[in-house]
């Protein structure tokens, strides 16, 4: 069995012999996980079939859901896309590098296992100096999901991927906590206008300040099962935490009163309860496993601790998970999102 090799550095203070160590193990085949400013990656050559087939394996992640390649040079997207429409080239310009993903139609070189076995590619070109680095260590393009196990939030630490991979891939590089904490905007530049797949950082608002109109994928917020998204990743029940959770959503003192009553219930029935709440209400619970993910107030907060608290929920023995929702301006859609899915759309209105 492999125990990946753990490497530590920031941004500032790139390690770079372990960056060319990281290059060969891509250049050879190997997986490499690896900071980025939204979740940390499992990266792999994304021009050799067998690496992409490599990842699907360690992250035991449906062959139908697609990876995205990482670049680190606007030069290096001509080579694996067919063309690139004139508001891609602005929303790159705009964006890039940056939490932006964008889907194009895929060039001859890209592998069909790579974008399980669609004829378009997505791309993103990273901000973090150590991706950056990374990808061009390793040939230029690299394949990368989340470095999680398939279904378990995606990991924000270097310890998250030590948990779910460590046994499964060959080094780790340890750039810190993430900066964003929520997965890429994906956004569908084969169609115009194009069309968010994925809500994250990057909102229709910024969107469309660069390009005038963009759309949503209807599959994203309907409820009817024969409206699927069009990004398959998305009709997967992700970010499952091991509780079943429940969002509840109205007014803050309502929610606190309800979520109350229901801990005091279960555990009076002998179950954990565990509460997720901000913190502008942490004062209004008393009882259960209470986790405050961030203050309203700085929605950046919550959505870098979103996914560690779903994973410290994982580690104890909790059944229940009681959320409020966090429909803050910016950002509110995208985590928002994820907590639905994470919750198998299971929210109460009070
Ligand atoms: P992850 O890398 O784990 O954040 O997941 C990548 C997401 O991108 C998944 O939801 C995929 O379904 C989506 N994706 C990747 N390539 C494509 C593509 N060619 N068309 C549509 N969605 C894609
Ligand atoms: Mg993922």
């Amino acid at each position: 069995m492999i125990r990946a090799k753990v490497v530590k550095m920031s941004e500032d203070d790139l390690d770079r012999e372990a960056l060319s160590e990281a290059g060969e193990i891509l250049r050879k085949g190997g997986l490499v996980a690896f900071p980025t400013e939204t979740v940390y990656g499992l990266g792999g050559n994304g021009l050799d079939p067998s690496a992409s087939e490599k990842i699907y394996e360690a992250k035991g992640r449906p062959s139908d859901n697609p990876l995205i390649i990482h670049i680190a040079r606007m030069e290096d997207l001509p080579p694996i896309v067919k063309e690139i429409p004139e508001k891609a080239r602005r929303l790159a310009e705009a964006c890039w590098p940056g939490p932006l993903t964008m889907i194009f139609y895929k060039s001859d070189i890209v592998p069909l296992e790579t974008t399980g076995g669609l004829d378009t590619v997505a791309v993103r070109f990273p901000s973090n100096k150590i991706a950056q680095e990374m990808i061009l260590a390793g040939g230029g393009y690299v394949a990368a999901p989340s470095a999680n196990t398939s279904g378990r939030p995606s990991p924000t630490e270097a310890k998250h991927v030590e948990e779910d991979l460590g046994d499964k891939i060959d080094m780790i590089i340890d750039g810190g906590s993430v900066d964003i904490g929520l997965e890429s905007t994906i956004v569908d530049c084969t169609v115009d206008p194009p069309v968010i797949l994925r809500p994250g950082y990057v909102n229709q608002d910024m969107l469309q300040q660069v390009i005038s109109r963009v759309g949503i994928d209807p599959g994203l917020i309907s409820e009817d099962e024969n409206i699927r998204p069009k990004a398959p990743g998305m009709k997967y029940r992700h970010y499952a935490p091991k509780a079943k959770l429940i969002l509840v959503d109205g007014a803050d003192e309502k929610v606190a009163a309800y979520i109350c009553g229901q801990v005091q219930k279960k555990q009076a029935a002998g179950e954990q309860v565990g509460v997720i709440c901000s913190g502008e209400t942490r004062a209004m619970y008393k009882e259960g496993q209470i986790r405050c993910i961030g203050r309203r107030q700085n929605e950046e907060e919550i959505a870098q601790h979103l996914y560690a608290v779903l994973r410290d929920f994982d580690e104890e023995d909790i059944s229940l998970i009681y959320s409020e929702t966090f429909n803050t301006p910016r950002i509110g859609s995208a985590i928002m999102n994820r907590l639905i899915k994470a919750a198998g759309h299971e929210i109460v209105e009070v």
